[in-house]
């Protein structure tokens, strides 16, 4: 489903005129599809550059990334936007609209691609049963726990049925009750779905719970992957 091949980031670093970071250095990957493939390493290891590269929020200096069968580094424009559909995102911050409430939330990318509004509204009550959310339709994100929130963001990274859901510390502004519910989701999705699911963290204990496989990132590299059992078994 992914495949990153020699994948090289550099960011002008900003102190001396030629002077480069390399965030992503050398990455070699395969996920396949149904996986749940985590990606672990401290701040500043090149997590979050690498998972912005597959879905085009970044480019790659140098190598290849192929998503569903779509070389994302070589297209742009409509078919970007489209490519995008299938490989959707959730954030941190869950990056939801303050100004709309949860099914708004959840219709908006429906909006985007086009779907009517009969059509929407039942995708959207379908959305809402998936992940939990019955009751809270009308509510603002204000009024929501975070957990709820990272309801809304995942309910709307699944509207247009994708094909890879890319996972940015998802869990990492929630309590650690909060965050077993919110992987508890993402496990059930992956399971119902057959949806591929990569997810960037800090904390092992996600990859523990979840991940089929883990790489492990040190300045760049992927020092480290495999099945999850083998990567972190006790001596
Ligand atoms: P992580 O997600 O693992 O914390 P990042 O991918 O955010 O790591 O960052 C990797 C390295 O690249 C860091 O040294 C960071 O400062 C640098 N970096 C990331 N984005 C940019 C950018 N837009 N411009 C310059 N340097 C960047
Ligand atoms: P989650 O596990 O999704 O983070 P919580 O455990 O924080 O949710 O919330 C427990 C219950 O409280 C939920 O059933 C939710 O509907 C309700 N709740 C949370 N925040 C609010 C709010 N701001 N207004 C009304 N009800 C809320």
């Amino acid at each position: 489903m992914i495949s990153l091949s020699k994948v090289n980031k550099y960011f002008r670093s900003g102190t001396a005129k030629n002077e480069t970071i390399k965030a992503v250095n050398n990455v070699n990957l395969t996920i396949n599809k149904s996986e749940i493939f985590g990606i672990i390493g401290y701040s500043g290891a090149g997590k979050s550059t690498l998972i912005r590269m597959l879905n085009g929020l970044e480019t790659p200096t140098e190598g290849s990334v192929v998503v569903a069968g779509k070389e994302i580094s070589k297209i742009k424009g409509a078919e970007l936007r489209k490519a995008r559909q299938e490989i959707s995102m959730i954030f941190q911050h869950f990056n939801l609209l303050w100004s709309r409430t949860v099914q708004e939330n959840i219709a908006f990318p429906l909006e985007i691609a086009g779907v009517p509004a009969k059509k929407r509204a039942e995708r959207v009550n379908e959305l809402i049963k998936l992940v939990g959310l019955e009751g809270r339709e009308k509510a603002y994100p204000s009024q929501l726990s975070g957990g709820q929130k990272q309801r809304v963001g995942i309910a709307r990274a699944l509207a247009n049925n994708p094909k890879v859901l890319l996972c940015d510390e998802a869990t990492s502004a929630l309590d650690p009750q909060t965050t077993d519910a919110i992987l508890d989701l993402l496990v059930d999705i992956n399971q119902r779905l057959g949806l591929t699911i990569v997810l960037i963290t800090h904390e092992m204990h996600v990859i523990r719970k979840i991940c089929h496989r883990v790489a492990v990132m040190e300045s760049g590299q992927v020092v480290e992957q495999g099945p999850v059992l083998e990567v972190f078994k006790n001596p």
